[in-house]
């Protein structure tokens, strides 16, 4: 009897409409589920080499052991492919209802291959399995789709991803969308597109079967009483907050800013044209109080979101345009150099229903908003438009041309790199990305080391999921010394210690103990991935203790885990696998063609340029100490310190060793006995 798993892999092939099924067992007791198992069937299914466009190469989504369990937050999707356009590793997730749906249909893992003659879209409705035309679904946008759907089918249950225009028009930023929620970033949606792929609905009412529903009740009561008592935390905070605004003092939203550095996309505060008011505009209790009507939580599947009432997905209304769950609205205002509410909702809007990646569709506008400024390009160069910071036309029109691949946004559309290699070097020097990526631009991290090795290492070239840079030690530290409280200073040097074995692990701007601290949160966050838990509900009950993968978070895992599966797993083994599987996309991109250390990099302007006002007025990161700490995060996860490549003995140790004889084929393995 097999628990929490359906042991099922889902097999469609869209150029013959070949439909078949194989068993899901060869792969979860080493790799779990989710983004583990996915990454072993894309080494297994990919060529060296391939196109991510090429038919053959897979999209995967897999759901991990606790979707659909009942266990509050087991609900993630994850979605695997190649990278479009680069190439390498891509895996992006969201919430929602879609994965429970699809375990109860009967699926722990959906493999698609092929490209179908015509507009097409998948229904799964537990072993009846339909490919149905989508002809008439074709240029519909993300929010459309879905209801045309469960109208046709007559089942408004029906759970839908699907890609909007931009998918269809194999846009380099395009996402896919469900319920609000995007796997956004790396070309997923173009990779659906290309497949003319428009959309997946599942309808499943098998349910799953847990191994100890009792135990998976208890530890939904605990989650509940710990989230409560975070919650009450939390409204206390709330309730400072509005008391600090009342008092017209500064105000923590603007203190957490501060410390996020991230004003103006590296052009710094003054230069961005912004004020800390218009900052605050984006405060959640400002920004809610202003944006009355249609207000309220949208939680995923089992989830009661109590812990994170303040910051989780969110509705709100858009002017004349519906309802939107939005994020954080604060890294609209930095980029887009506007704190115009009514424009960035619309801006928001658009790119959802066109199935944009937002984070990606952000840094290009500001980029193009930065080197016009700069008088590097001219309106010329963008069809007549005045790329002028915080213009509404440059910001909307932008945003239309990409989707539509219409006249400069044709060439944006294949990713800003290709626009700015054909504007010249001085354009391309602005830009700020990862192998052609744009996502982790949130955060101006000069200031914030644990950032720049994350994102220099991140398997995925570039992700707004590889650090939340602001952690709690952090945060505690900065307002401890802004607010000249000794108390919170001290308490933050004592977390620091205890978790990455360093003091200096508070203080962003150092690099001791930073690579534990980068390793843990990874960790973490492969938890998540590979068993199908929504990280954000770790966040936000166990804080601190989540974000640095402490025993007490590692053992929850392992048990909740154990109770959908029967499958005794220790912590120990839970983390071996953390570290398993992302070796293994290591390997992946190696094979690939990533070069190890030579590719992890960070932007040459956050290396070279200073900052140039706010709290840290002058930091910049160094090289030779980031090329230190890489050395010091590869011995961590057993790769060779020289090159950055998984070793042979590490790919043993994993029972990987056809990993290591690839590579060692292709001429890659590293030389070196010892990490
Ligand atoms: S914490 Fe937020 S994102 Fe996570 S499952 Fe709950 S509602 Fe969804």
């Amino acid at each position: 009897m097999i628990y929490g798993w359906t042991n099922t892999i889902l097999h469609i092939d869209l150029t013959s409409g070949k439909i078949s099924k194989t068993s899901s067992k060869p792969y979860i007791r080493e790799f779990l589920g989710g983004r583990g198992v996915n990454v072993k069937l894309l080494y297994e299914l990919t060529k060296p080499g391939q196109n991510p466009l090429d038919p053959q190469s897979p999209i995967i989504l897999g759901w991990g052991p606790l979707v659909g369990s009942g266990i509050i937050g087991g609900n993630q999707t994850e979605i695997t492919f190649r990278t479009y356009p680069n190439g390498l590793y891509g895996t992006a997730n969201f919430g929602g209802q879609l994965g429970p749906e699809m375990k109860f249909a009967g699926y722990d893992h959906v493999i698609i291959t092929g490209r179908a003659s015509k507009p097409t879209y998948i229904y799964i409705e537990n072993d009846n399995i339909e490919l149905r035309d989508a002809s008439g679904l074709w240029g519909k946008d993300t929010f459309e789709t879905p209801d045309l759907i469960k109208e046709e089918i007559g089942d408004p249950d029906i759970k839908v991803l699907c890609i909007g225009p931009a998918g269809e028009k194999l846009v380099a930023f395009a996402s896919i969308e469900h319920n609000y929620r995007a796997a956004a970033g790396h070309g997923a949606g173009a990779i659906m597109g290309s497949k003319n792929l428009k959309a997946i609905a599942v309808r499943g009412t098998k349910g799953i079967k847990v191994y100890d529903a009792e135990k998976i009740l208890q530890i939904n009561e605990e989650l509940v009483n710990r989230g409560k008592e975070v919650g009450e935390k939390k409204l206390k905070e709330v309730e400072e907050e509005i008391e600090r605004r009342r008092e017209g003092k500064e105000t923590n939203w603007i203190v957490k800013r501060k410390l996020g550095a991230s004003i103006g996309n590296l052009n710094g505060f003054s230069e961005a044209g912004l004020s800390w008011d218009d900052i605050e505009k984006t405060n959640p209790i400002v920004f809610k109080e202003e944006q009355k009507g249609a207000q309220g939580f949208y939680p995923c599947y089992a989830c009661p979101s109590i812990w994170r009432w303040l910051d989780c997905p969110w509705m709100v209304k858009v002017p004349g345009d519906g309802v939107m769950v939005l994020g954080c609205m604060s890294w609209y205002v930095y980029r887009m150099y506007t704190s115009d509410m009514k424009t960035l909702l619309e801006a928001d809007m658009l790119m959802s229903r066109y199935g944009l990646d937002h984070q990606s569709i952000m840094g290009t506008i500001s980029w193009l908003m930065q080197i016009y400024d700069k008088g590097i390009i001219s309106a010329k160069d963008t069809d007549g438009i005045p790329m002028e910071k915080g213009s509404r036309e440059a910001i909307l029109t932008t945003i239309h041309k990409i989707a539509n691949r219409e006249g400069f946004g044709n060439i944006l559309a294949d990713g800003a790199l290709a626009f700015a290699q054909k504007l010249g070097k001085e354009a391309e020097y602005y830009l700020i990305h990862k192998k052609g990526l744009l996502q982790s631009v949130s955060y101006d991290y000069r200031v914030h080391v644990n950032r720049a090795l994350s994102t220099a290492v991140d398997t995925r070239g570039d992700t707004i999921r590889s650090s939340s840079g602001l952690f709690t030690p952090t945060v505690m530290y900065f307002k401890g010394t802004h607010y000249n409280n000794p108390e919170l200073v001290r308490e933050a040097l004592r977390l620091a210690k205890e978790a990455y074995g360093t003091e200096k692990a508070a203080t962003p701007w150092e690099y001791e103990g930073v690579e534990n601290l980068v390793r843990m949160y990874q960790d973490f966050c492969l938890a998540g991935d590979i068993t199908g838990e929504c990280i954000f509900v770790f966040r936000g009950i166990y804080e601190f203790k989540a974000d640095s993968f402490q025993p007490e978070v590692r053992e929850l895992f392992a048990n909740m885990v154990s109770a959908a599966t029967g499958v005794n797993i220790t912590a120990d083994e839970l983390w071996r696998i953390c570290n398993k599987v992302i070796t293994l996309e290591r390997a992946w991109n190696i094979r690939e063609g990533h070069k190890g250390r030579e590719d992890d990099t960070i932007p040459r302007r956050l290396l070279e340029e200073r900052l140039p006002d706010g709290p840290f007025k002058g930091y910049t990161l160094n090289k030779e100490k980031l090329e230190e700490l890489k050395s010091r995060y590869y011995a961590l996860r057993g790769w060779d310190i020289e090159t950055g490549i998984p070793t042979r003995e590490t790919l043993e140790k994993y029972n990987l060793k056809d990993v290591a004889d690839d590579l060692e084929k292709l001429g890659k393995l590293p030389k070196t006995k010892e990490a």
